[in-house]
């Protein structure tokens, strides 16, 4: 299993590109034993959501 702090990292690299299937897999395994990265989970795809609505908004 993943350590909170690599889980953080694919996070964060989420926003970049897109995950490879071990990585999600891995990813998405730590997040449903650990409450403390599902609510960073969230605050994450909030921005990634705010970042898309903001560059749709670009010309
Ligand atoms: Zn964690």
């Amino acid at each position: 299993m993943i350590s909170c702090r690599e889980s953080t990292r694919l996070a964060s690299l989420q926003l970049e590109r897109k995950l490879s299937l071990w990585e999600r897999v891995q990813f998405r395994f730590h997040l449903a034993f650990c409450v403390g990265c599902r609510r960073a989970e969230k605050q994450f795809a909030f921005m990634r959501q705010a970042t898309s609505a903001w560059m749709s908004h670009k010309d």
